[in-house]
Parts: C-alpha cells; structure tokens; sequence
C-alpha cells in the first residue's frame, strides 16, 4: 500500500493499543463480553463495570473519529511514550470522546495545529505518527487531528486572524 517500500519494521510504540495502518490506523480497546461496556487501553483482567463480573473484554477496534471533549497547550516536554522534539516546541493536546464508544482518550494533536485553533465538539480523526526510530523498527504513536484539517500542508494558505 505504502508508495515506497519501507526497510524498517513499522510498530506501535506501546504494544497492543493500537493498529499503526497508514491508511485506517485504529485504537485496540477493549469490550466486554458480558455487558458490552468498552475499555481502553483494553481491560485485561476484569470488566471496569463494578456491577459486572465478566472476565477479560474482547479486543476491538475503536472508532477511528470523534469530538473534542477538552484540550490544552503542552508547554511542558511530555512524559513516555512520547519522545519531545529538541529544542522543545509546543503542542497541542486533546481529549476526545469517541464517536461510538464514548470513551475519552488523551493525545497529542498533529504538529502544526494549536490548541487556539481547537474547540469542544471539533471532529478529530486518529492518524498514526513516528516517535522514534532504531535500526530495525519505526516506533509510532496515535495523534488527533481535525477532519477538516488538509492531511500535508505544514503552513498552507490558510487565512490567519
Ligand atoms: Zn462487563
């Protein structure tokens, strides 16, 4: 699928929570076989419905879209998974609630958007990014970004206020 063919591994940086698929990257959450309530990162013990006794939830995908539910601007270097640039820049960061399962999940939102330009109820979909690479693999991270966002104009024509 990919246009050039890559020589390295391309993973996700935390194993199991998530599809890196260029073309549909997804979350691997977790749904529980007893009373369907969703989890992610996916439960692996127990359903987190106190009112359940279901085992370990089935893995599923999540919805690849959702609406911000709140944001913020990172002004500080972030803790792992996420690897900051050097020098430091900022970044925007959303909680988004998905689509279909309701469940709100943290990330970081692509480069080149700021948190002044999000808004609650803004519809994000997920992309995969590189975090980091080694010799044999491309480590990759989910990030948000918003649907209507054109996928690669770092600094497009865009109209500033
Ligand atoms: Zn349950």
């Amino acid at each position: 699928m990919s246009p050039h063919a890559p020589s390295k591994a391309r993973v996700p940086a935390v194993e199991g929570w998530f599809v890196p698929d260029d073309a549909s990257a997804a979350l691997l959450g977790g749904r529980c076989r007893g009373c369907g309530t969703y989890s992610f990162p996916r439960a692996p013990l127990a359903c987190p419905n106190p009112a359940c006794r279901s085992g370990p939830a089935e893995e599923v995908r999540l919805s690849r879209t959702g609406r911000v539910w709140s944001y913020t601007d990172a002004a500080y270097k972030p803790p792992p998974p996420y690897v900051a640039s050097d020098p430091f820049e900022p970044f925007a960061i959303a909680a988004v609630e998905l689509e279909e399962e309701k469940l709100v999940v943290l990330g970081q939102v692509v480069p080149g958007v700021s948190a002044s330009e999000l808004y609650v109820g803004c519809e994000m979909e997920l992309v995969t990014a590189t975090l980091y690479e080694d010799q044999t693999n491309v480590y990759l991270v989910w990030k948000w970004k918003p649907l209507d966002r054109p996928t690669s104009t770092p600094s497009g024509g865009r109209a500033r206020r």
